[in-house]
């Protein structure tokens, strides 16, 4: 048996396919002629972007958009001019083509590594694939056929990188399993968006299994089990079964409303990140955005957006939900979300330090601009302003001053929008949940975001192992949190939603059920195994459920308990 992380749901039961790294060793040489060398580096690229685009096609009608455009970022990677131009340099300095693409793709590798932060981290792993591409062009070496892989493959691969999954037939590759790779990483992200059971991160794969022998991958949990003994094959066999019928059953929930055994009815929302998302999220049958992550739109380029790039972006987005709520939460820089070009100084304690709403409030141009493309899009949908990080009165009131001040100039230019917009303010701060009866007066509505919320209350780190036993939502001082933020906002008559991961967990479903959420935002995958779960719970018995974990006292009781009636 071997371990690794589980990051895309299922069981994969197969025979293994080992993909080597391709052998692309070269011997530097001095070269005179440069003008040739660069046109042979030119050539490369344009077959490198002819391949990309054919790979890109393939996966946009076997994936998805998101997905295809991750590969077609690369294209733009490498026809940057700043990383093109370099590379020219090492050839005019008479280097070969391909110690110039690598020695420039390494600085780029060197550099994106170095900030230690997950996104930008992806960089380095998609200009990795961009190197090995390239010099497999330069050298012409064929790359290997992935989709020549036969039924019931489980495919090892030391880093599943985009350009692999292009040649990924989902019929017949039953498993993923990486040596490298986390929750978040492009290999996780297009192994769920397949719907292939993956594990990631697990040492020496690739020198501990041989082509051929047969595996299984828990995608759940992280185990790869070898030489299966019938026993084990067979409840395996029946797990997977039992996985694939509760899939096929979910699509029963597709297009119903969400409403609870005893006829509550309940906003269903997903997460999302970008105006893409919102189509996925419609196709998943969302009933809204709960929460838009802005930050997407300000990570991955060397400047601010402006006012009508933000603008066309949540435009977007609402004219896909055609009339249904999108919540757009405004910037939470900082803390686990880095934008290098804000240049924010170090800090010692990031997550409490200058962020989110505090970096808004004081860099207000920066902040107006956001609100007046939220504002501006508000004529196009039912769109929603949310603050994150709030942990004062004071925050939310300025805030809300400058959507007044926005709006006014909004109204002398003859902009349209909605003058009652409503602004919402994100719990997700013990401070936030202690004053929520203060909030709940002056707020329009209130989403709780459980993942920060978390690590607030129970100071911890959530990505910090040696402290992640104490970072649960089941944790009693969270949910007293929880509860108390909700009755607070029903006492107020606002809605209150939940957007942390925690509102997709069948174990919180009857605990806010109880307490009174109206909305739950999930990621849209989530839906319809949410809708089925919330569908199965009376009030009453939510009601008994929440009564006996509000009198428990620790994390494993209530947690112990929980799974025996979910
Ligand atoms: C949260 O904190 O629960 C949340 C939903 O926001 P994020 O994960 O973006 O911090
Ligand atoms: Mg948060």
């Amino acid at each position: 048996m071997m371990k690794g992380l589980g990051v895309s749901d299922g069981y994969g039961i197969g025979r293994v396919m080992l993909i080597l790294d391709q052998k692309l060793d070269y011997t530097p040489r001095e070269i005179a002629d440069v003008d040739a060398e660069i046109a042979r580096f030119h050539d490369a690229i344009d077959q490198f972007t002819k391949n990309t685009l054919e790979q890109a096609d393939a996966v946009r009608k076997s994936t998805g958009d998101k997905e295809a455009e991750i590969l077609e970022g690369h294209i733009a990677i490498i026809a940057d001019p700043f990383m093109k131009g370099e590379i020219e340099n090492l050839i005019k300095a008479h280097q070969c083509a391909e110690t110039a693409v690598e020695q420039i793709c390494q600085m780029f590798i060197d550099m994106f590594t170095a900030t230690g932060d997950d996104l930008t981290m992806q960089r380095a792993a998609d200009v990795k694939d961009i190197r090995d591409s390239l010099l497999a062009i330069l050298l012409g070496v064929q790359e290997v056929k992935i989709s020549d892989a036969p039924e019931g493959t489980v495919l090892v691969v030391r880093e599943l990188t985009p350009s692999m999954t292009a040649g990924i037939k989902k019929e017949n590759i039953v498993g993923i399993i990486a040596e490298t790779g986390s929750q978040t990483s492009h290999s996780a992200i297009l192994a769920r968006a397949m719907e292939i059971p993956a594990v990631l991160s697990v040492p020496n794969a690739l020198s501990q299994l041989s082509s051929g022998e047969q595996i299984i991958v828990d995608g759940f949990n992280g185990d790869v089990v070898t030489a299966p003994a019938q026993d084990t094959l067979d409840e395996y066999v029946a797990k997977r079964d039992t996985f694939l019928r509760e899939k096929r059953e979910l699509e029963l929930y597709r297009g119903k409303p969400t409403v609870s055994a005893s006829g509550e009815t309940y906003e269903l929302c997903c997460n999302i990140g970008t105006p893409k998302d919102a189509a996925k999220a419609m196709e998943k049958d969302g009933e809204g955005v709960g929460l838009f992550r802005t930050e997407f739109l300000f990570m991955d380029r060397t400047a601010l957006p402006t006012e009508d790039e933000q603008f066309e972006a949540y435009k977007t987005a609402a004219v896909v939900l055609k009339g249904k709520p999108l919540i757009i939460r405004t910037l939470d820089i900082g803390g686990d979300k880095e934008i290098p070009y804000l240049g924010l100084e170090k800090e010692e304690n990031p997550f409490m330090g200058f962020r989110a709403i505090r970096y808004c409030l004081k860099h207000r141009d920066m902040f107006k601009s956001q609100i007046k493309a939220i504002l501006r899009a508000s004529a196009f949908g039912d769109v929603r302003i949310m603050f994150p990080l709030i942990t004062a009165v004071e925050e939310l009131r300025e805030g809300k001053a400058l959507v007044e001040e926005a709006k006014s100039d909004l109204r002398a230019s003859g902009i349209e929008f909605n003058e009652n917009i409503p602004v919402g303010v994100m719990t997700e701060t013990s401070a936030s949940g202690v004053i929520a009866d203060l909030l709940a007066k002056e707020a329009d509505f209130f989403s709780i975001g459980t993942n920060d919320l978390t690590g607030y209350t129970m100071a911890c780190d959530r990505g910090n192992s040696d402290v992640g036993y104490l970072y649960s939502p089941f944790q009693p001082s969270v949910l007293r949190l929880i509860k108390s933020i909700i009755e607070n906002g029903v006492r107020a008559g606002i809605p209150v939603g939940m957007c942390g991961e925690a509102a997709a967990n069948p174990m919180m479903v009857p605990l806010l059920i109880s307490f009174g959420l109206t909305e739950f935002s999930v990621s849209a995958v989530s839906v319809l195994k949410v809708r089925k779960c919330i569908a199965n719970w009376t009030k009453d018995e939510a009601d008994k459920v929440a009564e006996k974990v509000m009198s428990m006292a620790t994390e494993k009781e209530i947690t112990d308990y929980l799974k025996t009636v979910i």
